[in-house]
């Protein structure tokens, strides 16, 4: 599957499901708009190393996803440094784990800004830029928790459904101008996210990193393994190829199972 010729900008792409489908549709021959917060070297390093490896322009945007200008602005660097953005993958996002009554109202809105505005910013930004090539690819990176809930995660999976709805919006108005939206669902992921996940827990039940992991996965999901961000990468490939030109509104589980029962 190429995607030669298309310009995918992936935020969030500096670590974890992010850095993941950036890989897979660079791979995939599309050139990378990478944004994501972490140490300006490491960084460049990440950008230059995937520009030589894979023979693909990579440009990277420090764009904050909690400020809307900044989010209209790296979808108009984009477009002017690389020439469009075709594919956009909205997965920047953050978690906090509290019961709602001691929920902190700053978290609520960071989690609401990152996890929900962005996305709604991001897509309103590319969307004239698509209609005018008549072909786009919208992505947005939900959860299972955009699908059912768990405790303790009020923000995320308010967050989460909304951008499952939001997809189907897309969907409906870009239905006739070569432009799908779809959601993809994962379950648990092995990314820094999850793991300051595990170690709070290891900490809180006086329990080893491993006991976590078991205990996360048995949980939630029938099938005790986690996903790998190189997974979800090939599902985003595969979204922006020609072959999936009609799955739109969709959202995708990859889950081991988790919204089965
Ligand atoms: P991660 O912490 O490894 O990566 C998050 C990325 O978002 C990083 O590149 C970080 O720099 C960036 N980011 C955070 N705040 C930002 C901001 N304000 N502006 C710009 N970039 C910002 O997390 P991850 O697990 O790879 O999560 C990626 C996405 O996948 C998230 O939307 C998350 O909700 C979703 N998800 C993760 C899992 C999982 O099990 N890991 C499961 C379902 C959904």
């Amino acid at each position: 599957m190429s995607l030669k010729g298309k310009v995918a900008l992936v935020t969030g792409s500096t670590s974890g499901i992010g850095l993941g489908i950036a890989r897979a549709l660079g791979e995939a021959g599309a050139d990378l708009v990478l944004n994501g917060f972490g140490d300006p070297a490491q960084i460049e390093a990440l950008r230059s190393g995937l520009a030589k490896e894979l023979g693909i322009r990579v440009h990277y945007s420090g764009a904050d996803m909690s400020k809307p200008a900044e989010i209209a602005g790296m979808v108009a660097q984009a477009t002017e440094a690389l020439g469009a953005v075709d594919i956009l993958v909205n997965n920047a996002g953050i978690q906090f784990v509290a019961n709602i009554e001691d929920f902190p109202d700053d978290k609520w809105d960071s989690i609401i800004a990152i996890n929900l505005s962005a996305v709604f910013h991001a897509t309103k930004a590319a969307i004239p830029g698509m209609k005018k090539k008549g072909w786009g690819r919208i992505i947005n990176i939900a959860s299972a928790h955009g699908l059912v809930a768990s405790a303790q995660k009020v923000a995320y999976v308010a967050a989460k459904h909304a951008v499952v709805g939001m997809t189907k919006v897309a969907a409906i108005e870009l239905a006739n101008h070569g432009v799908t939206a779809n959601a993809i669902c994962p379950g648990w992921v092995l990314t820094p996210l999850v793991e300051r996940q595990l170690e709070a827990r290891a900490q809180q039940e006086r329990i080893s990193v491993d006991e976590a992991k078991r205990r996360f996965l048995s949980e939630k999901q029938p099938m005790t393994q986690f996903s790998s961000p190189a997974d979800i990468g090939a599902l985003a490939v595969f979204l922006s190829s020609d072959a999936a030109k009609t799955i739109t509104g969709a959202p995708v589980s990859v889950d081991g199972g988790w919204v089965a029962g």
